[in-house]
């Protein structure tokens, strides 16, 4: 089969810059992203069913449950892969649960997918340093995300304002050190289980320094995507 569009598996800390590395592809390569983050957030903010099942999981920094992920994904995947262009995975799979499932998943929906899994890392400082430093998009439609460190790209023009639908900037109820920390210790608990099963599975797992500024991570990001092995 010839395997035309590219599916990213980012694997990385809260923090590294996955959805912004995601939010770039978006833009610039004409791609769609599941952020499965921002699904979570924004049956919160609807007060679904499911929004108040996960609400306290995710203000502790806790995983939600691995059935409630992949029924999201699975509508999601529904809803938006067309027949054109990559897909990127900011999020998904967290567990061995998801990435089983996501094996499935592509050999129903995503046959045409050549998949590759992107391991992103910055040390715990840069992390905390980004993370007390994030704001976002109050509108669930939108949730863009900010930086209040004048050397980032992600600086707002309006230090209060979204610049792209004017809304609220607001901080990440989960963006507070203790559950910083928190979801910190969540990922090193997951994060060489997920590398082993890709790597078992003959995945080549590539990884990219993210402690430089975001156009220096997408130049890295495109070399990779360039090689197809
Ligand atoms: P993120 O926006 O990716 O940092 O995710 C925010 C929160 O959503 C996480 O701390 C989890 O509580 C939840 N979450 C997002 N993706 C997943 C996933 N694949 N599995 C379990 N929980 C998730």
């Amino acid at each position: 089969m010839n395997r035309q569009r590219q599916l990213i598996i980012f694997i990385g800390p809260p923090g590294c810059g996955k959805g912004s590395l995601s939010q770039v592809c978006v833009q610039k390569l004409g791609w769609v992203q599941l952020s499965t983050g921002y699904l979570c957030r924004k049956h919160i903010a609807q007060k679904t069913e499911i929004g108040k099942q996960i609400d306290f999981s995710i203000k502790s920094g806790n995983l939600v449950t691995d059935e409630l992920i992949v029924a999201m994904v699975e509508q999601w995947l529904g809803e938006n892969v067309r027949d054109q262009g990559g897909v990127i995975l900011d999020g998904f799979p967290r567990t061995i649960a998801q990435a089983e499932s996501l094996q499935s998943l592509v050999q129903e929906k995503l046959q045409d997918c050549y998949v590759r899994v992107i391991q992103l890392g910055a040390s715990d400082e840069v992390i905390m340093q980004r993370l007390l430093g994030r704001f976002v998009c109050e509108n669930k439609d939108c949730q863009a995300v900010y930086s209040s460190h004048a050397s980032s790209a992600l600086t707002p023009q309006k230090s209060t304002i979204c610049d792209i639908c004017s809304s609220k900037l607001i901080r990440r109820d989960d963006d507070e050190e203790a559950t910083i920390r928190k979801r910190l210790s969540t990922y090193y608990g997951y994060e060489q289980s997920l590398v082993d099963f890709y790597q078992r599975h003959g995945q080549e797992v590539v990884k990219i320094n993210v402690e430089k500024q975001l156009d220096k991570v997408f130049e890295d990001f495109t070399k990779i995507i360039a090689e197809r092995k």
